[in-house]
């Protein structure tokens, strides 16, 4: 399971919208440009399920940003890390 700590820009020069959070980047390359698109409702752990954000950098690689929660923990995870040209 890749750290969530990988997600996070840790390079102060990309942080030009601080109306925006911390900047993510990918969790493979690190390159700062990054994507969602619309999340899912899927089923996971939890019976309530689970919200999954596809995400994708600029630089070909996508993946899943994950919220999921049992019996009252919440997990948040990067799953489905892919090369987006397979
Ligand atoms: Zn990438």
């Amino acid at each position: 399971m890749i750290l969530l700590d990988r997600l996070l820009n840790h390079k102060d020069e990309y942080d030009s919208f601080p109306e925006l959070g911390k900047n993510m980047v990918c969790p493979v390359c690190e390159f700062e440009y990054v994507h969602t698109e619309l999340p899912i409702i899927d089923s996971c752990v939890g019976k309530n399920g689970c919200i999954k954000i596809p995400m994708y950098c600029e630089d070909g690689h996508a993946w899943e940003l994950v919220l999921d929660s049992h019996k009252g923990l919440c997990g948040i995870s990067v799953r489905n890390i892919k090369d987006r040209l397979e």
